[in-house]
């Protein structure tokens, strides 16, 4: 049995067939984790948890992409960030459900913020202005996670070449005292000396289809570093695709060939990996 810990189908690629997604990933012995980016993509996480007995999960949460307003273009759908803030009321009534087991996700997204660094986005924020309102959603998810007992689920993505991102990061991680809770840190690419600093933190580390198709071989060694109990897998579907399903819409049932590369990296068996890392998602998710 496998448990994809951090997938999407509560995103708009899966409006005509969530249900049937979920139950296949089942019928194939996959468990899902589906995560909220706002307050509704959060909350249909927990309707799509509501409708399956056992085995469909979920976690709310603002992603920091949504507390601006910007232009996006992904993958497979092109979507406008809403400009929202962490509502702690609207979150409390969410959190109640017991199949919610974590909050995000949630951090810092520096990827795609408005090219001219003195002007301003079409939020009418700065670059600094964009940065201050991230953190201060990313600390109140924090805050809130612990409040809950959940798991925080932490999305990065830094401006290529540039550590700042990472440095802001571990600022939030060690003012809030993440080392006293449990968290993830999810589809992390950069550099291995970040990483092993969250990994001293504690942090569980998620990976998934970007380790079937990266060609530089820092996630090949991302993979060598993590200690096996802290290894989760995930699809992060629809988007990132694995080899072989590249160019296909990515699902929870593919969360497996991440779980054959792992394998392949580390050289162990399948079996090995499947059952590791799903013992680490259960005691993680307390599911
Ligand atoms: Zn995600």
């Amino acid at each position: 049995m496998l448990i994809d810990t951090h997938a999407h189908v509560n995103f708009r690629s899966f409006k005509d067939d969530a249900k049937e997604t979920l139950q296949r990933a089942l019928d194939n012995g996959t468990w899902v984790i589906n995560v909220g980016s706002q307050i509704d993509t959060s909350k249909e996480a927990v309707e799509l948890a509501n409708q399956f007995e056992k085995g469909v999960y979920a976690v709310i949460g603002l992603h920091p992409e949504h507390t601006h307003s910007q232009h996006v273009d992904e993958e497979e759908t092109h979507f406008k960030s809403r400009e929202e803030d962490f509502d702690i009321n609207l979150y409390s009534e969410l959190v109640k459900n017991p199949k919610v087991v974590g909050i995000g996700e949630c951090g810092l997204d520096y990827y795609r913020l408005p090219l001219d660094k003195l002007g301003t986005s079409a939020s009418g924020l700065s670059h600094e202005e964009i940065k201050q309102k991230q953190m201060e959603a990313f600390r109140k998810q924090i805050r809130f996670a612990k409040e809950h007992n959940k798991v925080l689920v932490v999305h990065s993505r830094p401006e290529k070449g540039s550590d700042e991102l990472y440095k802001d990061m571990l600022k939030v991680f060690m003012e809030e005292k993440v080392s006293d809770m449990r968290f993830e840190v999810h589809s992390y690419t950069h550099t291995p000396e970040f990483f092993q600093k969250f990994l001293d933190l504690g942090a569980y580390v998620s990976f998934n289809g970007i380790i079937t198709f990266d060609k530089t071989g820092n996630m090949a060694e991302l993979v060598k570093m993590a200690p096996m109990d802290k290894i989760l897998l995930e699809t992060d579907c629809p988007y990132l695709s694995p080899v072989p399903m590249r160019g296909k819409r990515n699902e929870p049932s593919f969360v497996k060939y991440v779980a054959e590369n792992v394998a392949r990296i580390k050289n162990i068996s399948v079996n090995e990996v499947v059952k590791i890392t799903t013992q680490n998602a259960k005691k993680l998710f307390n599911i």
